[in-house]
């Protein structure tokens, strides 16, 4: 007997299969074209997905991690900065704060969604004595935070803030879409994002002129042209062509990607039985459904369950960012609903690849849930 492969929670191969002729041609375009980093592909892939946002301007990147960083010096973040950030997040905000030597102040975030919210935001500035720099949002698992009501405390008292997109590209409301609602906003181009390159790459995007021509001075050593640095903290994180030419080949599917991603997420919480396990969800176009992430008390009887039935699992995260050793921090925050998900998310198989057999033992198996 052979056994059967259990279905995975991403598989990228799949991707590259179903365009393998267009990604091939695509890559020998550049090559062939002898410009390799921000050349004619960048600045096209900048405009398209700038315009594809509603935005005015979207600069290239290395990743999503450096989207950050630039971003957080951009609106002005420096060594002597606090920047207010969710803790449970997979520390990619905490790691660009870090860096830059400023401090994170952990905001906890909402029991249902995880999501970091005005009242949650509210409570830890108010609890902190400084001034509050910047604030970073994270649309976590894609599903779009409630972005106006953080603006307007973020305005009120003085600080900017930053929407990190890396999982929610194409998530929307109202018409407006992930990293057009804020000051600023970041992407993440990584292979197992909804928007993915075959390698590192990132965004930021802004409909502040000014901003954005901070952004694309920090991306390359400070230079406003050749060899002339004008801006202090620059450094080098750029698009490479390859990248943003894959980019501008993926960027057109991404709605009807997410559309397939939202139908798996809602077939798996059609089949959570009542009870206090639920899947994280919108059934809207505000969820990318980058991930399908069931919260239940009994993660670890679940995991084996699945596993068991041939259904793999992942968990995003198991330690919330205030915990990491690397922070050693000596009197962590008390960030209970953040503490309580890092024991019960648990990441579900889902990708537009996925086929209807994989899909079906997935809702197999959370139906028998012990
Ligand atoms: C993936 C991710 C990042 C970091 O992106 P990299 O390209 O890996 O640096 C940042 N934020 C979130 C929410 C992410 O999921």
């Amino acid at each position: 007997m052979t056994a059967i492969a259990a279905v995975p929670v991403n598989a990228l191969s799949r991707a590259v299969a179903a365009q393998r002729e267009e990604l091939h041609a695509t890559a020998a375009r550049v090559i062939d074209s002898g410009w390799f980093v921000l050349g004619p592909e960048t600045e096209a892939f900048e405009q398209e997905f700038a315009a594809s946002l509603g935005v005015g301007h979207c600069v290239g990147v290395g990743n999503g991690t450096d989207a950050l960083e630039v971003a957080l010096v951009a609106v002005g973040v420096s060594a002597a900065s606090t920047v207010a950030t969710v803790a449970n997040a997979g520390m990619y905000a905490t790691s660009a704060i870090l860096k830059i030597g400023a401090k994170p102040l952990f905001v906890d975030v909402d029991a249902q969604d995880l999501l970091m919210t005005a009242a949650s935001l509210r409570a830890a500035v108010e609890g902190h004595p400084g001034p509050v720099a910047a604030v970073v949002v994270t649309h976590l698992f894609g599903q779009l935070a409630d972005v106006a009501p953080l603006l307007a405390l973020c305005r009120s008292i003085g600080a900017a803030l930053i929407e990190d997109c890396a999982q929610a590209a194409g998530a929307r409301r109202d018409g407006r879409l992930a990293g057009s609602l804020a000051t600023i906003g970041t992407y993440s181009f990584y292979p197992t994002k909804n928007l993915a390159a075959l390698g590192d790459g990132g965004a930021v995007v802004t409909d502040d002129p000014g901003l954005a021509d901070r952004v694309r001075r920090l991306r390359q050593y400070g230079w406003d042209r050749k060899y002339h640095a004008v801006t202090a903290g620059g450094r080098n994180t750029r698009l490479d062509e390859i990248q943003a030419a894959v980019l501008r080949l993926r960027l057109p599917q991404l709605a009807a990607d997410n559309a397939v991603r939202r139908s798996i997420v809602a077939r798996y919480a059609a089949s959570v039985p009542a009870g206090r396990r639920f899947v994280l969800s919108a059934l809207d176009e505000s969820f990318s459904a980058h991930l399908a992430v069931l919260s239940t008390p009994a993660r670890a009887a679940d995991r084996a369950h699945l596993e068991s039935a041939g259904v793999a699992t992942d968990v995003h995260y198991p330690i919330p960012d205030h915990r990491q050793p690397a922070l050693a921090l000596s009197d962590p925050p008390s960030l209970p609903v953040t503490e309580a998900a890092a024991e019960q998310v648990l990441t579900l198989p889902c990708f537009p690849q996925l086929r209807d057999d994989e899909i079906e033992r997935v809702c197999a198996a959370l139906r028998t849930m012990p």
